[in-house]
């Protein structure tokens, strides 16, 4: 029996990760559950799943959740507060931490799943493109086993085969060719940008996920973190990775050796499939997941990514490039302008102004400390937040009653 923290388990991976180990419950079992405010959902997973621990951040809905839990008459232990998912991630009965919080809040609880060397189940990609460094140390040093859970980078992982050492080049690997579905706006002329709707960006053709990487596949974003993310899970350079467009999203990405030999893993888009690959690893379970229709899917096609549409994945590419603190300053800078845009506080082309303002006013540093990484994305997000307020009324346009 393996026990299982999930953080972030009422996200959208947290509850695919839950209905995985329901079909399995004879050999998986959740040990900790956490959550940022969502006491109503946890209360219902810590019903079904019966965890020893339910961590929330905020302490009115713990409170609430500690009260329905005495009710009900289970014997889950609520905690809460940040330094609670760092301990949920450490416990001894805990083999596998499912890393699924969104956004930089991730970062400390990943990083001490890596540091207590349990397996870890990294979807909080934040947290690599901040602290990769400092987390694949952390996995090296304590023989933590990371297996990536993005879908591409899981396809990677599995298309290597013999996974080598986390964070090395992997023998004979030429480059690697990452997908992106190119989010609902891949068509969208570019005078209409500026007038998309969050709900508009957050309705993604073929995945369904929380509402941040919504908005960052609609920027294509998420394809610049997760450039990042795979120079630091693979060991390769960001000019060793080709980004395609793949409206299917069907080839999760590929993998081309030094002979020609180019390898991809496909599937339904349904990420209880890489959920249940890295939960069984190196063995395979039943997920869940639909056979792949190939016949009906007919054909699959791929594309360039066009940068001047979508100049976030540009950004990106550059931090990649400058390296040191710069991937932590896109990060925050990102996180800021998204939540203002979400808010319908700045509209959908000044998430690259912002993002772009802050890499050209705040200096890369190389990132010598956890605190490094800390500092230069506090500086980023009070960066942000002074970028938006100066483009109130020049490009920040927000479309009247979206967020209603
Ligand atoms: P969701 O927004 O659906 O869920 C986020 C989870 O994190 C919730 O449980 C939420 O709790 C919790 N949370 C939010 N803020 C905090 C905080 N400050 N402190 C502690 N917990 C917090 O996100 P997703 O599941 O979509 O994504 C999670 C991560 O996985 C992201 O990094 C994303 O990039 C990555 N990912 C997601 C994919 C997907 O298909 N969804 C695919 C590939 C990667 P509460 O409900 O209480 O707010
Ligand atoms: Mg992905």
């Amino acid at each position: 029996m393996r026990g299982v923290t999930i953080l972030g388990s009422t996200g959208s991976v947290g509850v695919n990760t839950l209905d995985v180990i329901a079909r399995h419950r004879d050999e998986l079992r959740a040990v900790a559950l956490t959550a940022h405010s969502n006491d109503a959902c946890l209360f219902e997973q810590c019903r079904e799943h019966q965890p020893e621990f339910a961590v929330l951040i905020d302490p009115v809905a713990a409170a609430r959740l500690r009260e329905r839990i005495r009710v009900a008459g289970l014997k889950t232990q609520v905690l809460d507060g940040a330094a609670a998912l760092e301990e949920a991630a450490r416990l001894p009965a805990t083999h596998t931490v499912m890393a699924a919080i969104v956004g930089a809040a991730g970062l400390l609880p990943t990083l001490a799943a890596a540091q207590s060397g349990k397996r870890l189940l990294l979807a909080n990609k934040e947290a690599l493109v901040m602290a990769g460094d400092l987390l694949i140390e952390s996995v090296r040093a304590s023989g933590a086993q990371l297996i990536p859970i993005d879908s591409e980078h899981n396809a990677i992982f599995q298309c290597l085969g013999n996974p080598a050492v986390a964070g090395s080049r992997p023998q004979g690997l030429r480059r690697i060719i990452l997908t992106a579905s190119g989010g609902p706006f891949l068509n969208t002329p570019a005078e209409k940008l500026a007038r998309v709707t969050p709900a508009e960006a957050c309705a993604h053709p073929n995945w369904v996920m929380g509402r941040k990487i919504s908005v960052d596949s609609a920027t294509l974003m998420n394809k610049g973190l997760e450039l990042i993310e795979a120079c630091w899970l693979f060991g390769v350079a960001p000019d060793d990775v080709e980004i395609v467009v793949h409206p299917q999203s069907v080839v999760h990405s590929m993998v081309e050796y030094v002979d020609g030999s180019v390898l991809a893993q496909l599937g339904n888009p349904d990420m209880r499939t890489p959920i249940a690959h890295a939960l069984a690893w190196p063995e395979r379970r039943e997920s869940g997941v639909e056979s792949l229709d190939v016949v009906r899917l007919a054909r699959i096609t791929f594309e360039a990514p066009d940068l001047e549409r979508f100049p976030c994945l540009g950004l990106a590419q550059r931090a990649a490039r400058d390296g040191g603190t710069a991937p932590v300053l896109l990060n925050a800078a990102n996180e800021v302008a998204v939540q203002a845009f979400l808010e319908c506080r700045l509209n959908f082309t000044a998430i690259a102004v912002v993002i772009e303002g802050v890499l050209n006013r705040v200096a890369s540093e190389p990132v010598r400390s956890l605190t490094t990484v800390l500092d230069a994305d506090a500086t980023a997000r009070r960066a942000a937040v002074e970028a938006i307020a100066r483009l109130d009324g020049v490009v920040s346009d927000p479309v009247a009653g979206a967020c209603a």
